[in-house]
């Protein structure tokens, strides 16, 4: 009786019609079933990549989401809530399935109202850390129209599909936030005939953006690359975040919360309306008051506003969050088997000097690169293990600066 022919178990080709025939327990595969098979690991791999968001959004309810940004930003409990819902929202909208009735879910596009350095930035770029989709954050004051010195607000999704390595479905999932959405607000509540090149045109520009549209993007951004080939972007996915510090926005508040108080349908009354921190009360109105087009508030529809930084908070952000200030410079130390410790009175000291000189929380970075320069410089070539960093040994450090640095640098 002839031998029997080995063959593979998943084509059937004879031996000699293969390059190859690997044998198993109780089979075999050829080298072309092995490539194929290859090919289904690969292609199967990428799909559960892109369903890693829905799995993970799946995990986090909007108190998760929450939780997550309080290890990384101190008080603004407001704006975490209101960014918790919009976010868990946003995604909720991405994953639902192709529904019959015709309840359309809009975007939850947000804007944050909120001086400079009370953690807008921080936010946005925690939630993208979070959901682990690219984050492009912009300038809204570098933004023109069309043919004007600057730069298109399609390099906005230029600037998105970098940060997504140019993954596109990655990039039509991203988080875009614009900063300083302000400084683009018509300057006076008339609108003027003639052309407004810095405000309302580049209000107009963004609106398709914010709402949902496909934009051809050159993917080398600007107008230096004139053969560049565009990619197409759909932007109805994309979550936009807004947030600027609307200089004078308290006044308009003030103003309408008097009205308010006056006429006859007062709901909240001058005794419990807080003069300290007059953001809380925003509305709509008042951004439109300040000289958003009502269409561009219409797309921003969840509006928050962040809490001044007091001394308490700004002492909290030196060494709570989960990447602290005071953390980092540990670890820094730690590599040079260096033991760095501060004392309450010198963390009490730079939180002073950070309000004496309204520096925000970015000063706090700026005053302890100055404090601790000399001893980065120094400790690692030296045989000294330990730093304490004292009120005293602060104060010292920070007679040499000038407030004009300071300031500089953050
Ligand atoms: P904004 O965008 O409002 O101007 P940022 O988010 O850029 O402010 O904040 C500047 C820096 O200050 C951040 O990198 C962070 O270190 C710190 N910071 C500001 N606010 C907070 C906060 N509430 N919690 C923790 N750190 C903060």
């Amino acid at each position: 009786m002839a031998k029997e022919q080995l063959e593979c178990s998943f084509c059937g080709r004879k031996k000699p019609e293969t390059n190859l025939l690997i044998a198993g327990l109780d089979a075999h595969i050829c080298d072309r079933c092995i490539e194929q098979a290859h090919g289904i690991v690969i292609e199967e791999s990428k799909q559960s990549d892109s369903s890693d968001l829905s799995a993970e959004l799946k995990l986090r309810k909007p108190l998760q989401i929450k939780e997550f940004l309080d290890q990384y930003i101190i008080g603004q409990d407001a704006t975490k809530k209101v960014m918790s819902v919009a976010v868990y929202n946003h995604y909720k909208r991405l994953l639902q399935p192709a529904t019959t009735d015709d309840i359309d879910i809009q975007k939850s596009n947000i804007v944050m109202v909120g001086q400079t350095g009370t953690g807008k930035t921080l936010i946005a770029k925690t939630i993208a850390k979070m959901l682990n989709v690219p984050l492009a954050i912009v300038d809204a004051t570098v933004l023109t129209e069309a043919g004007y010195v600057g730069e298109d607000v399609e390099s906005i999704l230029t600037r998105l599909l970098q940060a997504a390595d140019y993954n596109l479905e990655k990039a039509e999932k991203g988080i875009v936030f614009i900063d300083e959405i302000d400084k683009i607000a018509r300057k006076s509540d008339n609108p003027s005939i003639t052309r407004d090149v810095s405000g309302e045109g580049v209000q107009q520009a963004l609106l398709k953006l914010l709402e949902g549209t496909v934009v051809n993007v050159p993917p080398k951004g600007g107008r230096k690359h004139p053969d560049q080939k565009f990619i197409e972007v759909n932007t109805e996915n994309i979550l936009f975040i807004a947030g600027g510090a609307f200089d004078g926005i308290e006044r308009i508040i003030s103003r309408r919360l008097n009205m308010q108080a006056v006429g006859y349908s007062a709901s909240i009354s001058d005794d419990v309306v807080d003069q300290n921190n007059l953001l809380q009360y925003i509305i709509p109105k008042d951004l439109k008051d300040f000289g958003l087009i009502p269409e561009i508030i219409g797309r921003l529809p969840v509006l928050t506003y962040m809490d001044p930084l007091d001394a308490e908070t700004l002492r909290a952000i030196l060494t709570e969050p989960k990447n602290a200030i005071i953390k980092q410079y540990k670890k820094l130390f730690n590599m040079d088997n260096v033991e760095f410790t501060i004392t309450d009175g010198a963390l009490d000291y730079i939180v002073g000097k950070a309000v004496e000189y309204k520096l925000g929380a970015r000063g706090l970075r700026s005053l302890c690169e100055e404090i601790l320069t000399d001893a980065m410089f120094e400790l690692p070539s030296s045989d000294e293990k330990k730093l304490n960093v004292t009120k005293m040994y602060a104060e010292d450090k920070l007679s040499k600066t000038t407030l004009k640095k300071l300031k500089a640098v953050s």
